[in-house]
């Protein structure tokens, strides 16, 4: 299976997710302190999400893992913003 191509986030973009999301995982509620953050598209760019500050939050590693294992509606956000 191949993957989409993804466009790298700008530093500056990650910078304001992570601020607006508080450092805080957006489906365990984890934080930067407690483990390591990443930027997720909340709509796949394989189902023409966009790289865009409103498609994209914070996500612990583990959490973005889970996501990636599973079709999206089985995905639950349980801290919505
Ligand atoms: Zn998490």
């Amino acid at each position: 299976m191949s993957k989409t191509p993804r466009i790298r986030i700008p530093p500056e973009v990650r910078k304001y997710v992570f601020q607006r999301d508080k450092y805080q995982c957006k489906s365990c509620g984890k934080t930067s302190i407690e483990t390591d953050l990443t930027i997720d598209h909340i709509i796949p760019l394989a189902r023409g999400g966009q790289n865009d500050i409103s498609n994209l939050h914070t996500l612990c590693w583990i959490c973005n893992q889970q996501k990636s294992d599973k079709s999206d509606h089985q995905f639950r956000r349980h801290f919505e913003s």
